[in-house]
């Protein structure tokens, strides 16, 4: 069968990457979507079994550091569009293990780059009609001061509240843990391709994602996973940093709207206008879980425990999205009580995901992180 395009999605079987890949699958059946995963602790293949059978999907096990691999996959699909979401993703694993952080994140990109660059190079409509999008995170901008009223915010008054006090595509990069710094780094190369080669590239970068199938030691799924097993909730200093959350899916949408309608070498940024302290998601994921689970013995906030701060905790993340809703029409469609209700059921109905990803190697990773209570 001919395919239109056929693009190579990198880091699929991951949390933001499955439902990339699951939107584009559906979405576009005469594209060949090739999903190229590693499948690290954070890669897990269950997060698109409703996709695997379709007939423009094609899962490849592949390190995007293997340059030669990477080359072979660039000329056996005839890739034109890359979408990379590849990465080492945790801060807290940065931090014990920032070597792994390094040669994923920046030498993985490197490799990717080169890869498209020699294959598109060597074909005669060379950057025609290609694209090398990559997926990166709003931590690479620093830390914004902490005068953070409640709840969420609307474009409107989130400024009016904040002024200038958002992460814009003009900010300068200023990345404080060994995952923002691969990032920003990979971030670099990329813009770097485009201005030395004329890659056609995009960069976006993007605040907290929340949803289903994220691997449960981001904050979300470990805490609704917590309560569901009465265990501790280890809470970050006094859980006084903010954060700004988009639904997953929206950020997938995102993701469409920007590889088909972006202008090339632009960077975009993309977030839900929805910032929170993080004590009170915690407080919220409490209510929504043991009203869900109907818990009688009433709300669960004894399970709060307040840890060490984690080194170099960034205060606040807050993102201006305004560009990409401007010049491209894209805006979160969730309202954040929904997303947080959809998001603690589908991990409430699907315990059976949540126990295989939680059992083994997870083991030793919680009790390394937290002590085995
Ligand atoms: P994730 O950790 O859930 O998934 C990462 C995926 O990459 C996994 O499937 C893993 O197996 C794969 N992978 C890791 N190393 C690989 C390698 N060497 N070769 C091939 N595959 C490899 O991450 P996520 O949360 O889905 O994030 C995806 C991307 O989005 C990352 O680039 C991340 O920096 C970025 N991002 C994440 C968030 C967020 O809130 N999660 C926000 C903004 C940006």
């Amino acid at each position: 069968m001919d395919f239109k395009r056929n693009l190579l999605i990198t880091g699929g079987a991951g949390f933001i990457g499955s439902h990339v890949v699951r939107l584009f699958v559906k979405k576009y059946p005469d594209y060949r979507i090739v999903n190229a995963d590693k499948l690290t602790y954070a890669g897990n293949l269950a997060n698109l079994r409703d996709v695997e059978q379709a007939p423009n999907y094609v899962f490849v096990r592949a390190d995007i550091c293997d340059y030669d691999c990477m080359s072979a996959l660039m000329r056996e699909y005839e890739v034109d569009g890359v979408i990379h979401l590849a990465a080492e993703s945790h801060v807290d694993r940065s931090i014990k293990d920032p070597f792994t952080f390094a040669k994923t994140n920046v030498l993985g990109t490197l490799s990717l780059l080169e890869a498209a660059r020699a294959y598109w190079e060597s074909r005669e409509e060379r950057y025609d009609g290609k694209l090398f999008y990559h997926i990166s995170t709003d931590e690479v901008y620093g830390a914004l001061s902490l005068t953070c009223p409640e709840g969420r915010r609307d474009a409107v008054s989130a400024h009016e509240v904040y002024g200038d006090e958002f992460f814009t595509e003009d900010t300068k990069y200023d990345p404080h843990s060994p995952y923002s710094a691969s990032k920003a780094s990979s971030d670099h190369f990329v813009r770097a391709y485009h201005d030395t080669y004329g890659m056609p590239t995009l960069v976006t970068n993007c605040s907290n994602n929340y949803g289903p199938y994220q691997f449960p030691e981001k904050l979300i799924p470990l805490f609704i996973n917590n309560i569901r097993h009465r265990k501790p909730l280890p809470v970050y200093g006094r859980g006084e940093n903010v954060r700004d959350w988009l639904y997953v899916e929206d950020h997938a949408r995102a993701i469409d709207t920007i590889f088909h309608k972006g202008k090339v070498s632009e960077t975009y940024n993309i977030g839900g206008f929805n910032e929170w302290k993080n004590i009170d998601i915690v407080r919220v994921i409490i209510r929504t879980v043991d009203r869900l689970l109907g818990n009688p013995e009433g709300f669960s906030d004894e399970l709060i425990t307040y840890v060490t701060d984690r080194k170099g905790h960034d205060l606040r993340y807050a993102i201006d999205s305004r560009k990409l809703k401007r010049e491209l029409g894209w805006e979160p469609s969730l309202q954040f009580e929904e997303g947080i209700e959809r998001t603690v059921r589908w991990y409430l109905d699907n315990q059976a995901w949540l126990d295989n990803i939680t059992s083994g190697e997870y083991e030793n990773y919680y009790a390394n992180m937290y002590g085995s209570r």
